[in-house]
């Protein structure tokens, strides 16, 4: 039997006095009127029995009667039962949040144990490094970086909110907090240039290996190649509309060799690959004449796919941020001391990462704030709504290791 919905006149009286009343159940013959409360599904059944039995003496055939009581009983039962499924829902979503709270809690002791903790660690070791090499400024301002966190915590979210980072350009605390700052000032100039039609390619620009000794010069060999590429290459100003560029430094642990490195990302018009196009063999001789190489140096360039893992894992790439701890906090303390100075010797006075064309436009627009110097706290995209109810968690650093206060 088709059934429809609508608003009884009767039971809208019925309304004023029970809010709860949501609607009236028509019969197929169009007479048999049933409104259903989702308050009081009970009433409502004794009402249903009421009408059926009378409507059924006077108008319907038993099975009809029948047919429409079980009707009527199913779409109450399924008012009812909606009513309880959003009970239900109301119930587990409390839970829910309750668990949510339960997990936000558990994942800022996660964070502060296993992200904090480590990094605090390496960089108190730097300090003694420093202090061995007779840095004492040094020293001093390391060791005491991020020996205070302050986090606002909501319902839904926690937010590091204060906190004292030294920026040290070798310290592993800063330069981790550097490196989700760039994931995320890139990541928002990407997201933006891409509405805007762009396109992206993935540059690695090498040079040969070399040795502490030689590193410094061969990292002003890189920027000055740069230079030469970004601002008077003809080809590269056609094709290339703006980039976001990053040193990288590691050194290989079984050679002693140090691999000073740049990656780019390049903003091209889509158009690119048909007009202006730039083949890899193409970008070794342009970057071997700009740094006035002897040899064909090793270069890598890809395009990266919109909107795909590579684009994360290209973001990832140039977020690094210089150099990582691991290759310099290692062995005895000659070794550390020695691999520090050299790092030093590479990193002191030069900018690491920088925007250009298109990026730095974009970057402008959003009022990003600089990568180097600016704030090491608020790195996220989004930050608390004031608004929003917030608790607020303390840690400080005692006896090595994070005491929450
Ligand atoms: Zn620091």
């Amino acid at each position: 039997m088709p059934l429809s919905e609508e608003k009884n006149p009767l039971m809208r009286q019925h309304e004023g006095a029970s809010p709860a009343l949501v609607s009236s159940v028509v019969g197929g013959d169009g007479d048999l009127r049933v409104s259903i409360t989702t308050s009081n599904f009970i009433m409502v059944e004794g009402i249903l029995q009421d009408e059926v039995t009378a409507k059924m003496e006077s108008k319907l055939h038993l099975e009809s009667a029948v047919g429409i009581e079980s009707t009527l009983r199913d779409e109450a039962a399924s008012k009812f039962g909606s009513k309880l499924r959003s009970e239900v829902a109301l119930d587990l979503e409390s839970n829910f949040q309750d668990e949510t709270a339960v997990n936000l809690e558990s994942r800022l002791q996660d964070e502060v144990s296993t992200k904090f903790q480590p990094k605090k660690e390496m960089s108190l070791l730097l300090a003694d490094v420093y202090h061995e090499l007779d840095m004492m400024n040094r020293a001093f301002r390391v060791a005491g970086c991020g020996t205070f966190l302050e986090y606002h915590v909501t319902e839904q979210e926690k937010k590091l909110h204060t906190a004292n980072f030294c920026k040290d350009r070798l310290c592993p605390m800063c330069n981790w907090r550097r490196s989700l700052k760039i994931f995320g000032q890139v990541s928002r100039v990407m997201n933006e240039l891409e509405k805007q039609d762009y396109q992206f390619l993935f540059l690695t620009l090498t040079v040969k290996n070399c040795s502490a000794v030689d590193l410094s010069d061969t990292v002003q060999v890189l920027f000055d190649g740069w230079r030469k590429l970004y601002h008077k290459n003809g080809i590269f100003k056609r094709s290339i509309a703006g980039t976001f560029r990053s040193l990288e430094v590691t050194r290989n642990s079984k050679t002693g060799f140090f691999h000073p490195h740049l990656h780019v990302i390049l903003a091209v018009r889509p158009d690119y690959f048909c007009k202006g196009f730039i083949s890899q063999a193409e970008w070794g001789r342009l970057w071997r004449s700009c740094c006035n190489l002897d040899y064909t140096p090793v270069i890598d360039v890809r395009k990266i796919k919109p909107g795909s893992n590579g684009l994360t894992g290209a973001v990832a790439e140039v977020s690094k941020y210089a150099v990582k701890a691991t290759d310099f906090l290692k062995g005895s303390m000659d070794d550390m001391a020695d691999y520090v100075s050299a790092f030093l010797s590479a990193l002191t006075g030069r900018r690491l990462c920088s925007f250009t064309g298109c990026f730095d436009k974009v970057r402008k627009q959003l009022a990003l704030d600089d990568v180097e110097s600016g704030d090491l706290v608020h790195v996220e995209a989004d930050e608390l709504r004031a608004d929003l109810a917030y608790m607020v968690v303390r840690y400080c650093w005692r006896s090595g290791m994070y005491v929450r206060g």
